[in-house]
């Protein structure tokens, strides 16, 4: 079994093997139990490498660990904040934005994050497996008006290499498709992923390639994670990042501009730092607007404009994210 696969395999811990592992207070455990329940455990051993244990706040810690606070009821937290459901005219497909679609290939992530705004969403309508990519390949060739694929999930790099490249050879014969974009985590969480062979099926798309990674910390990019964007910046991608605005994790001006700088490092460009959506079981990641605006205009001065992502809040039906 590949490397990457054994480590996506071994990414799903229990509660108990966390707090073992990392050594934390062991009253975090029934919380943290059920929580679990509620959306499971799940972290590769890169990221759980990179967690300062003697740290119970650490910023990357806090995006994993199920807690107790997640079971809470809170006013204006919903299973469907954004009401996907209604922008999903075939499954496996969301058509929310003109010119360009979602194409849902995998129900998994390499890691579950806590504030996931997808934690509730409905995978079991929506994995058509290789059967029912046709149905949304045959929407995609129906619709001359989209130019743009993005594969998303879950996380499309959870794939193995045979399936992505059976969706790439799909693509590449749909002769309005100008652009194929990644949504992926994976390149952070668990870069060993970027393989060779992975490499290789990706060199076949004959569309523009984009890939969106989600990095939420500077502390999530160390030297192993750099060379893969590295490899993927000399296979013609664009690497663009986004981030999530989360409460205690990066809601400072140092967190957010030393995020922006690594990236660039790193050959990645800060794209969009998203307001939290109002998820059930995330209202402790919340930042309010007028903090965040206020985060916004702090890291505008200390950096180059390109530097600066933008802040912005999907809101259901609008036809593009609000800018904030
Ligand atoms: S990688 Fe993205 S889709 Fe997957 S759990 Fe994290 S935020 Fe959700």
């Amino acid at each position: 079994m590949p490397e990457w696969k054994q480590s996506l395999k071994q990414a799903a811990i229990t509660p108990t093997q966390l707090i073992e592992q990392l050594k934390l207070d062991t009253r975090l455990l029934p919380g943290a139990i059920t929580a679990d329940q509620l959306f499971q455990l799940k972290v590769p051993q890169h990221f759980l490498d990179k967690i300062d244990f003697n740290n119970p706040n650490d910023p990357l810690l806090l995006q994993i660990l199920p807690r107790a606070e997640e079971a809470l009821e809170v006013a204006g937290y919903t299973k469907d904040a954004l009401q996907e459901q209604n922008a999903n005219p075939v499954p496996g497909l969301l058509h929310k934005y003109q010119g360009r679609v979602l194409f849902i290939t995998s129900t998994t992530c390499a890691i579950n994050c806590r504030y996931c705004f997808r934690r509730h969403f409905p995978y079991q309508d929506n994995n058509p497996g290789k059967a029912g990519w046709q149905k949304v390949l045959d929407y995609i060739k129906q619709d001359t008006s989209i130019e743009e694929v993005i594969l998303s999930g879950g996380d499309p790099l959870t794939l193995p290499d045979a399936s992505l490249l059976f969706l790439i050879e799909q693509l590449n014969q749909i002769p309005h498709l100008t652009t194929l974009r990644f949504h992926t985590r994976v390149p952070v969480v668990m870069p060993e992923r970027i393989t060779d062979g992975l490499l290789a099926v990706l060199d076949k798309t004959r569309l523009k390639r984009v890939m969106v990674i989600h990095s939420n910390h500077a502390n999530e990019i160390d030297t192993s994670v750099i060379q893969a964007l590295n490899r993927l910046t000399q296979h013609g991608f664009t690497l663009l990042n986004q981030a999530v605005l989360l409460k205690d994790i990066n809601d400072t001006p140092e967190a957010l501009i030393h995020l922006s700088k690594t990236l660039f490092n790193a050959g990645v460009l800060p794209y969009y730092l998203h307001l939290l959506d109002k998820v059930k079981g995330t209202a402790h990641f919340d930042v309010d607007l007028e903090q965040a605006k206020l985060l916004m205009q702090e890291i505008a001065k200390k950096l180059p404009g390109y530097l600066v992502p933008k802040l912005v809040q999907e809101q259901p039906g609008m036809p593009y994210k609000t800018k904030r």
